[in-house]
């Protein structure tokens, strides 16, 4: 780390926990102090000491056309002078709104609010009020932003410091929060026999995005929306990572189950503080002024955010915006994971869209446990050298990586190659 960020990062700890504003950031799973970012362009960021970096983190996700995209960049210098928040009603929200009802098929109404951490938050209380139960099932190692209702056996942050949930989060509230296996459907089936007409939803990541990267196998979404609809739950696919990502109408596009909610944020908000849920009408109108849930956000529907949010919108919508990306990402992971097979490393390695995850075990990784298997000194020691190395990972085993349109050919076959000599110098030991 540069003489800059270092001493950024002295002064940070003196005034905000741990010197940054969300957790993983610090980098401490890895053994290393965090680059402090001073600007960035395209497929690249650049330091506070001048350094470049290839980025596959993509502010951890949002960033799908690249770092400060020109068209998203001239609709924001627009949008700033016309005023910056209104709390009123404005056009661009509707123009938001029905881009992602014309992409998401299965959302007929969507509220806009700010992270993805509100999305889940207010999409559980919808399902709560709209079937009148309390129970939510969640996934071991899948997160849902950081509510109390969700931090129990979570994924991101949670995982990577290995914690079993939070100080602060009262058993009263997780006592109705049930957690078990990712893609195991026969405890899933055990839990909605036993206590289906009990349980308000159902809630997960349609690929597993924080605990790595794992996709669901042997039907495991089509369980879930089986039995859901049997018990009269609901069933809440959180695309906040996956949706416009790994197809532009998300998992649920590629694996043709439909939910009854979609939560949503990152790539909704091009780079901007959006999140969204959406789904069934009818259970939308339980929402207040409508209904009697409540839910509401000073900065919700910001004008900055929506115009940044629709031009992303409309750039993955081209044609061809897709494909393109997809073959990128699948050439960076197929030669990473040769890089790692080239020097003898167990390794597993999957793609969807431009999403993407490396773990060094030989497991097939399908759940939380068989991700735990990783070796993570090894992992810890790759994301130093590929930093040195120029390429900015995300620092730690447990999170996802992604491809942005901006990545060109070369960029990918600069990370293969640096990739290539990391893996077999670290192989020799
Ligand atoms: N759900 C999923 C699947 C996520 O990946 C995240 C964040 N990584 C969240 C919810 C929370 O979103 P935010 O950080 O915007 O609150």
């Amino acid at each position: 780390m540069g003489t800059k960020s270092k001493a950024l990062f002295d002064r940070a700890q003196a005034v905000i926990p741990g010197g940054v504003n969300s957790p993983v950031r610090a980098c401490k799973s890895v053994g290393c102090d965090p680059l402090f970012i001073e600007r960035a362009k395209g497929a690249n960021v650049y330091d506070a000491d001048g350094n470049g970096y290839l980025d596959y983190v993509g502010s951890w996700g949002p960033m799908i056309l690249g770092h400060a995209p020109e068209r998203v960049n001239a609709v924001l210098r627009d949008a700033i002078e016309k005023g910056t928040s209104f709390g009123a009603p404005t056009e661009l929200e509707i123009d938001l709104a029905e881009l992602v009802i014309d992409t998401v098929k299965s959302v007929d109404v969507v509220r806009m609010v700010n992270s993805g951490t509100e999305a889940t938050m207010s999409a559980i209380r919808l399902a709560r009020g709209f079937t009148g139960r309390d129970i939510v099932i969640k996934f071991d190692g899948c997160y849902h932003g950081h509510a109390d209702s969700f931090l129990v056996a979570a994924g991101s942050g949670v995982a990577t410091f290995n914690i079993a949930g939070s100080p602060g989060v009262p058993d009263d509230t997780i006592k109705h929060t049930l957690s078990i296996p990712y893609n195991d459907i026969e405890k899933v089936r055990e839990v909605m026999t036993k206590m289906g007409d009990k349980v308000a939803c159902i809630i997960v990541e349609p690929i597993a995005g924080n605990m790595g990267f794992i996709k669901p196998k042997n039907d495991f979404l089509k369980v879930l929306r089986e039995e859901t609809e049997k018990h009269g739950a609901l069933l809440i696919l959180d695309e906040v990572m996956t949706g416009f990502r790994v197809a532009l109408g998300g998992a649920q596009e590629l694996f043709g189950v439909t939910p009854d909610l979609t939560t949503m944020g990152k790539v909704i908000g091009g780079g901007l503080p959006v999140g969204a849920y959406g789904g069934r009408a009818d259970i939308m109108a339980q929402i207040s002024p409508c209904g009697p849930v409540y839910q509401a956000g000073t900065l919700s529907g910001n004008p900055l955010a929506m115009a940044a949010g629709i031009e992303t919108l409309k750039a993955i919508r081209e044609p061809g915006f897709y494909e393109a990306l997809t073959e990128k990402t699948t050439r960076l992971v197929n030669g990473l994971a040769g890089a790692a097979g080239k020097a003898g490393i167990p390794h597993t390695a999957d793609t969807a869209g431009s999403m993407f995850g490396l773990y060094f075990t030989g497991m097939d990784v399908a759940n939380f446990e068989d991700a735990k298997t990783s070796n993570l000194d090894l992992f810890s020691a790759y994301y130093r050298r590929m930093l040195e190395e120029g390429v900015y990972l995300a620092p730690s085993q447990f999170e996802a990586g992604f491809v942005s349109a901006a990545h060109t050919d070369e960029d990918i076959d600069a990370t293969i190659a640096a990739a290539t000599k990391v893996l077999a110098e670290l192989a020799r030991g």
